[in-house]
């Protein structure tokens, strides 16, 4: 159960807690004493180590001097372009540092300017972001979805054939913190139209999970075989694909999804890496009894899912207020998926569409099969006519300024020690 080697850094081991030494998620900070300055940083327990700093200190003698030299920049992209056996080495020395026997820096002189507080630094979105993808991955909640729009096919023909997804907006991606905007936009009361132009009044979220494409990116024309879509996953975050679903609806015929869900796109600060998941890959993913067989550029040997526990809290401005404890509104597990991440990037990249280090892939709404386990409000409240109640006694259709919406995601059982993801956070603004 637990790691042979005792890390030294206080409170790392505590039984609840995201980071202890099994996980060492990879992020991108700024420290109070060096504003301006983005960093690589790695969590460990309430703490986090500064690479760069390190790196200046000699700590990370041993490494390659490329590794070094992409631990030094202020985003990940670099790191994530070295591929998995650098990955695994700059783990591998990290945990060193912080565990008993050399290079451990449990005594050295400049422990405790390397070592800081992470409540103190301001977390960054982990990587420049050059491209970002959303699929839609999720049977339960293409189902529920489509049976709400399409009652007689709720799935389309080509569901269970291909991951369906479409180009999203890298730009306005923002890191947990960042209050999202209410948009504005086109919306119609009836079908047709007329369209009028206004705040956005079904304001919701989607739970999701994304990953980072690492390693050489396929050239253009290149396919990336699903067989060795696996060491280009780097890590995950949890996403939150914000979206207006009345603009949403209006917009989304022929083209799909394009203003409902381009103002903001939240991510989690910590890079949980495939290494750090390992234990709770699971094999996926689980097909029905009559499915139909995926095509051989899809089909993967021993492809998986990832059993990450997922719940969304919300609380409302006079919740917060008055110090009360948010309301669970959803829990359920990232190991619901009908379509893998290894499926996404081999679907991605099957007409040679060429990835770069860096690029985020998002899995979709996760929504598992009981009512509680539905990742967005659209789902949650069924189109608004199943209301949720709130802590505070109010009702919630949708999300309303002043919601705080908070997802939390972490990895338990299987035979290995807990590890998490930290949070996702933001607060809906009234419209401007
Ligand atoms: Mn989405």
């Amino acid at each position: 159960m637990t790691d042979p080697a005792r890390c030294w850094v206080p409170g790392a081991d505590r039984a609840d807690g995201d980071f202890p030494i099994e996980n060492l998620p990879w992020g991108v900070a700024v420290r109070p004493d060096r504003p301006g300055e983005p960093r690589v940083v790695c969590a460990i327990g309430d703490h986090a180590l500064d690479l760069a700093e390190a790196a200046g200190f000699g700590m990370l003698e041993g490494l390659p001097p490329r590794v070094v030299a992409a631990l030094r920049m202020p985003t990940l992209n670099a790191f994530m372009a070295l591929g998995a056996a650098d990955w695994s080495a700059a783990r591998a020395h990290v945990r060193a540092l912080l565990t008993d026997g050399p290079p451990s820096i449990e005594r050295h002189a400049r422990r405790d300017a390397v070592l800081l507080d992470r409540a103190s630094l301001a977390m960054h979105v982990p990587a420049a972001i050059g491209d970002y993808t959303d699929f839609y991955a999720s049977e339960h909640h293409a189902t529920n979805v489509g049976s709400m729009f399409r009652p007689n096919q709720p799935l389309m023909p080509n569901w269970k054939h291909l991951p369906v997804g479409y180009h999203g907006r890298a730009s306005s991606i923002v890191a947990s913190g960042t209050p999202v905007r209410r948009p504005h936009g086109q919306t119609v009361s009836s079908d047709d139209g007329p369209p009028s132009f206004g705040p956005s009044k079904l304001l919701d979220h989607e739970l999701e999970m994304g990953v980072f494409f690492g390693g050489a990116g396929n050239a253009m024309g290149e396919r990336i075989p699903v067989a060795s879509a696996r060491g280009h996953l780097f890590g995950c975050v949890i996403v939150n694909d914000w979206s207006a679903r009345d603009i949403q609806k209006w917009e989304y015929q022929p083209l799909g999804p394009f203003n409902a869900k381009n103002f903001c796109t939240s991510v989690s600060p910590w890079v949980v890496t495939l290494e750090a998941l390992r234990p709770f890959c699971v094999p996926g993913p689980a097909r029905r009894e009559g499915d139909p067989a995926v095509l051989d550029y899809l089909r993967c040997d021993g492809d998986f899912v990832v059993d990450v526990k997922l719940e969304v809290l919300l609380a409302s401005a006079a919740m917060r207020e008055k110090g009360m404890a948010p309301t669970r509104i959803s829990l359920g597990t990232f190991a619901d998926m009908y379509w893998t991440m290894s499926q996404m990037l081999a679907h991605h990249t099957s007409t040679g569409c060429n990835m770069r280090p860096g690029d985020l892939l998002a899995s979709g709404t996760i929504s598992g099969p009981t009512k509680e386990s539905r990742g967005c409000m659209l789902e949650r409240t069924w189109r608004g006519t199943e209301p949720i109640m709130l802590g505070d006694g109010t009702e919630r259709r949708f999300l309303q300024d002043g919601d705080e919406l908070v997802i939390r995601g972490w990895c338990e059982g299987h035979g290995a020690r807990r590890i998490g993801f930290g949070e996702c956070r933001g607060v809906v603004l009234p419209a401007r």
